[in-house]
């Protein structure tokens, strides 16, 4: 009897040796196995990142983020006629989608400004906005220090389109001024809509402008991180592409035409079609690459600046109303010169700040 126990007691011991341990690769511990667990859990809880598109109306807000998630979000929207437009002030309006593909899930909430630059006196268009973001930041701030710290759902605003018409010269003062007063509390992504309406040229000497008008501004704008120099040279030569296309210059659209036997998005013209993801005719998929590869980017620099300056203000009452430095974040960026201002620390994270 013993005797059958011992030999079941040995057999049980060296399966779990089979099962626990790699016997067969002499010092491999198994936490090389670590990304993959913190995939499997990632993709099991999903991903939550929220989008504030900012311009006038009909720039062609609605219709580049149906295009660039493939939703139909505006479905019942109403547009107002221009007396009602006259009277109305800025009001967001936030709608989220659940997209699913290959199994990730994405809960893409996207804040909408109608009413932005509408009004004859337009002083006080970013005001709301700028409310907005705050009362996020205030929201989590608060869940952060509640007791049920597990399930906080982040609604903070992650990324800002900020759409340029392409009629003018350059930005206008409402563009400028927007700008200045949201740079320290989102990461702005400038866009100039509608490039279909502008020639190559026309487009090249628009961005030339814009970023010239951004860089004597003082305009923050958020900055994609320069590659390490493991990266291999295909992300690398991306990442340049992606830099030197700021500010992006895109059209949107939701049909499907048929050109040349394939199906793609785009807009019919008497004179031919505008492919929407032809990256020679426009930069929608730049855009749409910049947003998804840096995702987690655009989510960590509203984390560990945007929202560790707020925090840093609120814990701080009273202090001066001026960006705080936060050191642990500088560090964790890998950033040495201390201390910086803000401003600075955006600016060291890349060349376009
Ligand atoms: P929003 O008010 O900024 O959300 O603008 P909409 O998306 O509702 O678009 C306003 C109008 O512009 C509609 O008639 C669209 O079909 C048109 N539109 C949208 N995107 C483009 C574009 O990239 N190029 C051109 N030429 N027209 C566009």
């Amino acid at each position: 009897m013993l005797g059958c126990c011992q030999t079941r007691r040995s057999e049980m011991s060296s399966e779990s040796v089979k099962t626990f341990s790699s016997l067969e690769t002499p010092g491999y511990v198994g936490f090389a196995n670590l990304p993959n667990q913190v995939h499997r859990k990632s993709v099991k809880k999903g991903f939550e990142f929220t989008l504030m598109v900012v311009g006038e109306s009909g720039l062609g807000k609605s219709t580049l983020v149906d295009s660039l998630f493939l939703t139909d979000l505006y479905s019942e929207r109403v547009i107002p006629d221009a007396v009602e437009k006259a009277k109305q002030t800025v009001k967001l309006d936030a709608s989220t989608v659940e997209i699913e593909e290959r199994g990730v899930k994405l809960r893409l909430t996207v804040v909408d400004t109608p009413g932005y630059g509408d009004a004859i006196d337009n002083h006080d268009s970013f005001r709301a906005i700028i409310q907005y973001i705050d009362d996020q930041f205030e929201r989590y701030l608060r869940d952060e220090s509640g007791l049920n710290r597990r399930n906080i759902v982040d609604n903070r605003i992650h990324c800002c389109f900020y759409f340029i018409s392409p009629f003018g010269h350059s930005l206008k003062p409402l563009d400028i001024e927007f700008m200045k007063q949201l740079h320290n509390k989102v990461n702005i992504v400038p866009v100039i809509a509608k490039a279909d309406c502008l020639t190559k040229k026309e487009v090249l000497r628009l961005k030339k402008k814009i970023m010239e008008e951004i860089e004597a501004n003082g305009i923050k704008i958020y900055p994609l991180p320069d590659c390490d120099s493991d990266e291999d040279d295909d992300y690398k030569e991306q990442v340049r592409q992606l830099k030197e296309a700021v500010p992006f210059a895109v059209c949107g659209a939701n049909t499907l035409l048929e050109v040349k036997g394939r199906k793609v998005r785009g807009r019919q013209y008497p004179w031919g079609v505008i492919e929407v993801e032809n990256p020679e005719h426009c930069d929608f998929i730049k855009l749409r690459t910049m947003l998804i590869t840096h995702m987690q980017d655009l989510q960590e620099v509203t984390q560990e600046v945007h929202y560790e300056n707020y925090r840093s203000e609120r814990l701080a009452k009273g202090a001066p109303k001026k960006p705080l430095v936060s050191i642990i974040c500088l560090k964790f960026r890998g950033l040495s010169q201390l201390p910086l201002t803000m401003g600075q620390k955006l600016k060291s994270r890349g060349s376009q700040g």
